[in-house]
């Protein structure tokens, strides 16, 4: 099974659909990473905060597959925010991770209330770009406004931002303003995320009759539908699974096409209702985490 690759606006390429782990414990990280590279997933997105940057090293190492076969993506946690801090956050990721160069890193939260630190970081990022410690940079949960605000003060474009996007909260907005300015949608929680969701939320993506009617209609899961959308919609993709079986259906999903009517019918499930928090709101009092050194 081939993934199509996406080319970034550095002109960097990159699967189209990768691994993710958030909320895999890090002694399952190693495991589960390792499923995803022997099902032929060469993209994986950890971060910082998710404490398991080792198990995903561990796993790329054991795999016998060559550094520049497996595209790897971290993110700084909002701790290490700041230009001095930045850096020394990418050798505290590339130590556990075992590479010397980390393929996309992004800021994983903008920082309302410490805007500059957050400018700080960016610029890090950059230097970290331009000096090859890095092959492409980018950010994640922005909103529109952080977005502008730093477009008009930093060099280099973020190649994505990761946000939030699922058939029940699509940001159609946010995802045109990237496209205005070459910046690749990357989907987190691209089925759903349904741990992410609050208690008495009951809502799931993956039992939507719509969902459902098209994924029969294919032979396919909902699961599978959703990664489709959103891979023919032109986003990135980064499915979280711990389970061998979810793995290998998360990845097959290149056999099958969706129509425009069915992909206008996904785009029509859309509630504006987000699953994670609100990205205003991360600040150091409620979000804070120190990342140990490697
Ligand atoms: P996903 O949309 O990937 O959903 C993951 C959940 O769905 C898990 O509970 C998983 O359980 C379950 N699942 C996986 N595959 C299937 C399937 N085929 N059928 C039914 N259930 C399934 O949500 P995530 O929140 O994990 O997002 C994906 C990735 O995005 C993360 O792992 C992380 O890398 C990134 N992310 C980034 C964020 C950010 O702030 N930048 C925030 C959240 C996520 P199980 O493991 O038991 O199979």
């Amino acid at each position: 099974m081939t993934v199509p690759n996406i080319i970034l606006n550095n002109g960097v390429t990159m699967p189209a659909l990768g691994f993710g782990v958030f909320q895999t414990p890090p002694d399952e990280t190693r495991i589960a990473v390792a499923e995803a590279l022997k099902v032929g997933y060469r993209h994986i997105d950890t971060a910082a905060a998710y404490g398991n940057e080792r198990g995903v090293g561990d796993a790329l190492k054991a795999s016998g597959l060559a550094r520049s076969d497996v595209f790897i993506q971290t993110k700084i946690w909002i701790n290490d925010y700041g230009y001095d801090e930045t850096l020394h956050s990418f050798t505290k990721s590339a130590g556990k991770l075992g590479v010397e160069q980390i393929d996309l890193l992004i800021l994983h939260q903008p920082l309302p209330s410490a805007f500059e630190r957050t400018l700080g970081a960016y610029r890090a990022l950059e230097t970290l770009l331009a000096d090859g410690k890095v092959r492409a940079i980018g950010v994640s949960n922005f909103m529109p406004e952080h977005l502008e605000r730093l477009l008009r003060e930093i060099k280099v474009v973020p190649a994505v931002n990761q946000i939030e996007v699922h058939p029940y909260f699509q940001q159609p907005e946010l995802q045109t303003l990237h496209a205005k300015h070459g910046i690749l949608t990357q989907a987190w929680a691209p089925i759903g995320g349904i741990t992410f969701y609050r208690p008495g939320f009951s809502k799931s993506t993956l039992e939507d009759p719509v969902i459902l009617d098209i994924a029969r209609a294919h032979g396919k899961s909902a699961a599978q539908v959703m990664l489709r959308w959103g891979i023919q919609e032109g986003r990135s993709v980064i499915p979280k699974s711990v389970k061998a079986d979810r793995i290998a259906e998360n990845f097959d999903v290149f056999d099958f096409e969706l129509t425009q009517d069915q992909l206008a019918a996904i785009d029509a499930l859309n509630t504006n209702e987000r699953g994670g928090p609100v990205p205003d709101r991360i600040t150091l009092d409620t979000f804070s985490r120190e990342i140990p050194e490697a």
